[in-house]
């Protein structure tokens, strides 16, 4: 998944950054307003975390900007005081939570969690496709009961799809869910992702989940589907 980050006290940002990729995101940072706002509406981030104090333009405008444009990434906005006119106006402009500074690091990721599981219409920190249990809290994935060991990548790309599961997700959509803008997209490593996917999932089971379209993309899907 991928999150854009706009925050302008660059040691907090490196330090949410660094904290984030470790658990397997992949982020964009915006130091200012108007480079969070450029992010924030051209960007394919699955999450916005927005501070509110911020120079150029605040963190209150560039979301009301954003819906005002129809963008319906969900917003995390970040306040720096216990303000309680800030979490109402956010609120009311259409953020779907915030989270008060100082705040622990643990506390912000089962935000994260928990607004890309209400985005995905995801109720439980588990997702099941048949017999096969990934645990977003965890990111452990098991089939049958029995353990997968799966490298931050193929994890990622598999939590992407089975967020999405019964739908066809395109290669460009995974690269731009799973990389950041750093990331070379002429590359055909998702396909090779894939296929390693697929050899720690579906071999040795009757019931395949990972699916290629031809000339459209992938699919996680219930085998009577
Ligand atoms: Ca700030």
């Amino acid at each position: 998944m991928r999150i854009v980050l706009v925050e302008d006290e660059r040691e907090l940002a490196e330090t949410i950054k660094k904290g984030l990729e470790e658990e397997g995101y992949s982020v964009d940072v915006a130091y200012d307003g108007e480079e969070g706002l450029y992010m924030a509406e051209n960007y394919p981030a699955d999450l916005i975390i927005l501070d509110i104090m911020l120079p150029h333009m605040d963190g209150l405008a560039i979301l009301k900007n954003i819906r005002s444009k129809g963008v319906k990434t969900p917003v995390l906005l970040l306040t720096a005081r216990d303000a309680l006119s800030d979490k109402i106006k956010g609120l009311d402009t259409g953020a779907d939570d915030y989270l008060t500074k100082p705040f622990e690091f643990a506390e912000l990721v089962a935000r994260i969690r928990s607004l890309l599981r209400r985005t995905a219409e995801v109720k439980e920190a588990v997702i099941r496709i048949n017999d096969l249990e990934i645990n977003t809290a965890s990111h452990e994935v098991k089939r049958s009961g029995k353990p997968i060991k799966l490298s931050a990548r193929e994890y990622s790309i598999l939590e992407y799809l089975a967020y999405r599961k019964n739908t066809v997700v395109s290669r460009t959509e995974i690269t731009e869910h799973i990389y950041d803008e750093s990331f070379d997209r002429d590359s055909n490593i998702v396909d090779v992702y894939i296929n390693y996917l697929r050899k720690k999932i579906d071999r040795g089971f009757k019931n395949k989940l990972l699916h290629t379209v031809r000339g459209t993309g992938y699919i996680l899907k219930e085998p009577d589907r």
